[in-house]
């Protein structure tokens, strides 16, 4: 029985062996999500956020929430797609992402690798032979802040939630990068700067299994599919052995994200200085180099 109301549950959130029922389960995660916004000063009244969407299950709870949350906390939303262009994949979420925005009102706007970088994501593999997602995450952080700039966005939501933060701090940690780590948490970078839009992370404290209980129960019309290119990447090894980990010690995955949340400040601190954000002599974009991830990619297409 529900813990809370003694109809059957449909979840058992961590510390909960009685489990929810369905519309506990909706408050209880409303709640959360609205207390990690407060609790980390995530939104300002009158601010517009950008909302990063993929027409996954995530991003799309994202922006079903933030739309719910807009008019009592005075702040605007529009949605950002970033099409890398993977066939079979992204043109089915883009129907499901521009399908779930008309519902709800939301402008979007798609940028598309082939538009900006030339070519889409399935032939830039074949052109640079590197790792998918290698080429992917630098064009896309590149796209979303060059584009968040542009369209006046004060930051931008993303739907990454407790699990994916649990992998970035691990593979940080395994790759021996606490440098990068010091740029995690719910609001992303260490210092501001003009020209960088900082990311927010409202799922910051959800798991993944609570999102994707959620858009399920709330019967969203998407496809829980995963990206193609997603076996070859080293998060998922990470993924698969933190999620082994935490099926025979529960808690693991929260007690990593508390514990990082307590050195945070002290990483933060640590980096403020350690690196001046320049800006690409290329594209002007910021960025530790003088030229560019992006750029560097770039200058390699044949
Ligand atoms: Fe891009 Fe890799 Fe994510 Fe696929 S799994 S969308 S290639 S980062
Ligand atoms: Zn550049």
């Amino acid at each position: 029985m529900c813990s809370r109301c003694q109809l059957n549950p449909v979840i058992f959130p961590p510390n909960n062996t009685k489990g929810l029922c369905k519309s506990c389960f909706f408050k209880y995660f409303e709640r959360k999500f609205n207390r990690t916004i407060s609790q980390f000063k995530l939104i300002e009244p009158n601010e517009k956020i950008g909302v990063a969407i993929s027409g996954g299950k995530d991003s799309l709870s994202l922006l079903y929430l933030l739309n719910k949350l807009k008019s009592k906390k005075r702040f605007s939303i529009e949605a950002l797609l970033i099409d890398e262009g993977i066939k079979g994949y992204r043109d089915r979420t883009i129907k499901d992402a521009k399908d779930f925005c008309k519902e709800l009102g939301v402008k979007l706007n798609i940028i598309s690798y082939k538009d900006e970088i030339g070519y889409p994501l399935d032939n830039l593999i074949k052109k640079l032979k590197m790792k998918p997602c290698s080429i992917c995450g630098v064009f896309r952080r590149h796209l979303i802040n060059k584009y968040s700039r542009k369209l006046n966005f004060d930051k931008v939501a993303t739907g990454h939630n407790l699990d994916d933060e649990v992998q970035t701090i691990l593979m940080n940690q395994f790759r021996n990068n606490p440098e990068v780590s010091a740029r995690l948490g719910p609001i992303t970078g260490i210092k501001d700067d003009k020209k960088f839009i900082r990311r927010i992370k409202p799922f910051y404290l959800i798991t993944e299994k609570e999102v994707t209980t959620y858009a399920y129960l709330k019967n969203f019309k998407i496809k829980f599919c995963e990206c193609p290119y997603n076996t070859e990447s080293y998060r998922i090894n990470v993924r698969e052995f933190i999620n082994k980990f935490e099926e025979k010690y529960p808690g693991t995955k929260h007690s990593i994200i508390n514990s990082f949340l307590e050195i945070l400040p002290i990483l933060k601190e640590r980096y403020k200085n350690y690196n001046e954000i320049n800006y690409c002599k290329l594209c002007k974009e910021p960025s530790s180099k003088e030229i560019c991830q992006a750029c560097e990619i770039k200058s390699k297409i044949k």
